[in-house]
This record gives C-alpha cells, sequence and structure tokens, in this order.
C-alpha cells in the first residue's frame, strides 16, 4: 500500500540565521522529494541552541510523519542535532566502527593527532539505519521514534546530496512502496509573462492530475515544470509528450526549449543551422550580450565577436558612430542604436548585427531615465529595427535585462526565418 507523506526538513545551523549562508538544503531536498511525490509541508531553520533544537524537534513530531535534519553532526561544541534528539527520544547512542576507523586513518594520514572531540562524529542511534558517509567523516542516520522516521544528514551540501541520492532515495522508494515512476519535464519560454501564460493555460492547469502542471517565473523567462507518474518511463514520456503538445498548440510561438537548455545556446543552434555569422556593438552591456554567446560551446562557428563601445569617442572612432548623429541625438538614441548594429555589421562582416545602448543607472543619461535601452538589429537581408525599452531595476538588472531582451529579438527573428 502506498504511505502518504508529511515531511518536514530541519536545517540546524546558527550561520543560516545570521544570514551568512542561504539554506541551499532545503531548496535541493524539497525539489528532490516533490519529484519523488512525497509532500514537504514544513521547512524550519534553527540556531545552535540546544532548547530551541528540541522545541523544533518536538514541533517536527507532532506535525511531520517523516523529519528530514541537516547539519549539526561534526565535531565541536556547537554541533548539538544528536543531544537534542536524544532529549526527545530518549535514544542511547554507541560508537560506528567503520566511521571511526575512517576519522582515525584521516588523522592518521595527515601525521595530525586526532583530538578527542572528533570521536563524537562517529556516535550514532543504537538500532539506527547508519548512512556511512563517503564524501566525509560523520555518518546520517535513519531513526524511528513514535512511528515517526527521523532522517538525519550532515550539513555540508556535498555530503548530504550524495547520502540522498545514493541512500536515502532509494530507501524513501522502498518505504513508499510506490512502484510508479515520476518524470519531470521543464518547459521553457521567453517574451511571456507568467501571469498571461498561466491565463493562456488556465483549463489545463484546473484539470491537471497527470502530469501536473506548475509554471514558474525564472531569471531568464518562465517555466511550466510538468510532473507525471506512471508504471514505466516510457509511458511517463508519452503523458508528458501530449501534455506539451496541448500546451504549445496554444503558447508555442514563446517557446524555446527544455530543462536545462539556456536561450542562448538555442540562438548559436539556430545560427549554425541557418549558417548565419552575428556581431555585436555593446554599450550599456558591457560584453555581457558576447559572453552569454560565447559561454555555448561551438559559438566559434557563428559568433564574430563584439565591440565594446562604452565611452562616447569610442562608438565614434572605432565604430564610426557619425558625429551629427552623437551630437544631435545623442548616444542613448534610436539613432545611435541603429549605426552601432550597422556599422559592427560592417566591421566585423558579419551576417547580423545587434547594439546595446541605454542607461543603465544609478544616474540619468542625456536627459533619459535610468532603465532607458535602445537595442539595434540588423540582417544582410535588408531588415531593420530599433527597439526602446524601459527597464527595471538597478544597474546590473538592467544590463541582465537588456542582454535578455536581446537574446530573445535574435531567437524570434532566427525562429521567424525558419518558418
Ligand atoms: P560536519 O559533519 O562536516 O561538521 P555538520 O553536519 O556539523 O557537518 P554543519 O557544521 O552544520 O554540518 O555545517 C557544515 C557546513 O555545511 C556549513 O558551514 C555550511 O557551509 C554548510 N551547510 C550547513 N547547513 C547548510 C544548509 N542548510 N544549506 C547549505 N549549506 C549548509
Amino acid at each position: 500500500m502506498t504511505k502518504e507523506f508529511n515531511a518536514e526538513i530541519i536545517a540546524v545551523g546558527t550561520e543560516l540565521l545570521l544570514g551568512q549562508i542561504a539554506n541551499t538544503n532545503a531548496q535541493w531536498m524539497s525539489d528532490k522529494l516533490a519529484s519523488m511525490g512525497i509532500n514537504v509541508y514544513h521547512h524550519a531553520v534553527v540556531g545552535d541552541n540546544i532548547h530551541r533544537v528540541k522545541d523544533t524537534f518536538e514541533q517536527a513530531q507532532r506535525r511531520a510523519n517523516i523529519i528530514f535534519v541537516t547539519g549539526g553532526l561534526g565535531p565541536t561544541e556547537d554541533d548539538l542535532t544528536r543531544e537534542a534528539f536524544q532529549l526527545i527520544s530518549g535514544l542511547e547512542m554507541e560508537e560506528h566502527a567503520a566511521s571511526m576507523e575512517k576519522i582515525e586513518s584521516y588523522f592518521t594520514r595527515k601525521s595530525q593527532a586526532m583530538t578527542p572531540n572528533n570521536r563524537k562524529q562517529a556516535r550514532v542511534f543504537k538500532g539506527s539505519k547508519v548512512l556511512f558517509n563517503k564524501q566525509g567523516m560523520a555518518p546520517g542516520m535513519i531513526v524511528t521514534h513514535d512511528s515517526k522516521t527521523w532522517i538525519f544528514l550532515p550539513g555540508v551540501p556535498r555530503e548530504m546530496k550524495d547520502l540522498v541520492t545514493n541512500e536515502v532515495l532509494p530507501y524513501l522508494h522502498e518505504l513508499t512502496g510506490n512502484q510508479d515512476v515520476i518524470k519531470s519535464l521543464v518547459l521553457k519560454f521567453i517574451g511571456i509573462g507568467e501571469s498571461t501564460l498561466e491565463h493562456e493555460l488556465s483549463d489545463l492547469i484546473q484539470r491537471q492530475q497527470n502530469p501536473t502542471i506548475a509554471p514558474l517565473a525564472q531569471d531568464d523567462g518562465v517555466v511550466i515544470r510538468l510532473t507525471a507518474k506512471a508504471e514505466s518511463y516510457g509511458e511517463a514520456d508519452g503523458l508528458l509528450e501530449n501534455t506539451k503538445k496541448l500546451i504549445l498548440d496554444r503558447v508555442g510561438d514563446y517557446f524555446f526549449g527544455v530543462n536545462d537548455q539556456k536561450i542562448e545556446e538555442r540562438v548559436i543552434n539556430l545560427l549554425k543551422e541557418q549558417n548565419k555569422s552575428i556581431s555585436v556593438a555593446e554599450s550599456l552591456t558591457g560584453g555581457m550580450f558576447t559572453d552569454k554567446l560565447i559561454s555555448v560551446s561551438g559559438a566559434s562557428e557563428v559568433c564574430r565577436g563584439g565591440i565594446v563601445c562604452y565611452d562616447t569617442n569610442v562608438k565614434q572612432d572605432l565604430l564610426e558612430v557619425s558625429k551629427v548623429t552623437i551630437s544631435e541625438k545623442g548616444t542613448v538614441s534610436e539613432e545611435c542604436a541603429l549605426e552601432m548594429a550597422e556599422n559592427v555589421t560592417k566591421k566585423l562582416d558579419s551576417d547580423i548585427g545587434i547594439s546595446f545602448t541605454g542607461v543603465a543607472g544609478p544616474n540619468p543619461v542625456e536627459g533619459k531615465k535610468v532603465g532607458t535601452v535602445y537595442i539595434g538589429f540588423v540582417a544582410h537581408n535588408g531588415h531593420k529595427s530599433v527597439q526602446k525599452f524601459e527597464f527595471i531595476g538597478d544597474r546590473q538588472m538592467v544590463r541582465r535585462r537588456a542582454t535578455l531582451k536581446g537574446l530573445e529579438i535574435i531567437l524570434n527573428y532566427l525562429k521567424s526565418n525558419n518558418s
């Protein structure tokens, strides 16, 4: 019979409360559990204080039936996870021989004396399932207390991930008695907002069951995560493909890739398919756009290069934007953007060229407000355009948004060329 889980993840560590590190462990674990179909209802973060850790554990014992704890298993005084759990469970501890051996041999190898507090790391609850830590010292543990399952894991993300992937997930798979497989597919969109996307798909989202349909705004657009449950991977793939088709029939114009695919990868691939080269003239983006293109392996086949023309003299002398344009229209203008794109295309002898000029902030330039950006675009077939945008955000945000918009402009041009 399938067991319904109500999971909670507790992260122990004062550095998390002080904002010195983000609780990426909980984020990563939640993602893994969600893709297994396990409901996570609470995240908790507690500092290295035994009374507060105990209170947090008691609360979790009341409201969840499977509890994941990360951190506080190390050798120092403030590593209190075991002690706090002992207070609520009364469970005894014993030394785990294989882990102790590993700790001792580590110090022997480094010719260092082992301080006695290191023994603490090898202590595990009697009767627990010990999760041997290949990446570090302190083992993890799975313990049952008053019919609730507790899973203790080291705080170091690399160690935690290794144990979860290789030990905990297979254990949970067996425990759930669930022979179904779960598979996800992420669809990526650009040029459409989350609310519009959701509106377009509202009836599909409302009657979603299998796969589930979850839209989410991200830095480089909007994604929809589809998650299907089926008896085989083949069946799950079929369910995902059917739903993908229903979604793309409605919003396919904005679709650019799946899973980890980046928009710049799609742009480079289309440039290669269409045998077109590109060059870039960048003022406020300062090389950010060219960097995105070049980050894709194989970009050298299509990316001729970029000119960073931040200073007005560079726009004039190197890129040969006309003096008249600059003095009469300004550097943050439609005319300047167009000349930048035209001239870089000629100078670097490419098929298409794109340019960026604008005001990244914090102060206005030439009477133009912060966030004003012109993106020029030209192609060998005579296509020319300049678009004006008013981006919101600080300096870096404006630069990132301009870069992303540039990728979207080229993507749309190449897609329309394909059709
Ligand atoms: P060890 O056994 O290696 O000492 P531990 O189980 O005692 O680990 P902590 O001492 O709490 O774990 O954390 C070790 C390091 O792991 C922290 O300094 C931090 O860099 C990272 N870490 C701990 N908890 C988290 C978390 N929730 N999210 C991300 N990183 C974390």
